[in-house]
């Protein structure tokens, strides 16, 4: 069977309100980024120069949203390893297993 290491993912993620200044016109403006944004880079919204991050105004942590897609391809390799589980099973222990699975949605 393939087993995947886990991968640890990030699920917060910190959000700056930063100052920049435009390289080329000097226009300044505030925008929320995150922390890892470059400091030189962003297009400037007059002229699409890049941008210098001056300074930084406010800072807060983020809770990162599951990514639906990627939650749905890993149930598919969870139905996969089920398919697999089943497959590797005795006949009578599938059983077993299944019949103990009914009576405990019966159970109510
Ligand atoms: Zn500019």
């Amino acid at each position: 069977m393939l087993r995947v290491a886990p991968v640890s993912i990030k699920r917060e993620r910190t959000i700056v309100d930063a100052v920049r200044r435009c390289l080329v016109c000097d226009w300044e403006e505030t925008r929320s980024e995150t922390e890892e944004t470059d400091v030189l880079g962003p297009p400037c919204s007059r002229c699409r120069a890049p941008t210098e991050r001056v300074r930084v105004i406010a800072s807060r942590v983020e809770h990162v949203p599951r990514n639906p897609h990627a939650s749905a391809l890993g149930r598919l390799g969870a139905s996969r390893g089920g398919i697999a589980r089943a497959a590797a099973l005795s006949p009578k222990r599938r059983r077993d297993i299944a019949r103990a699975a009914a009576l405990a949605r019966w159970r109510r």
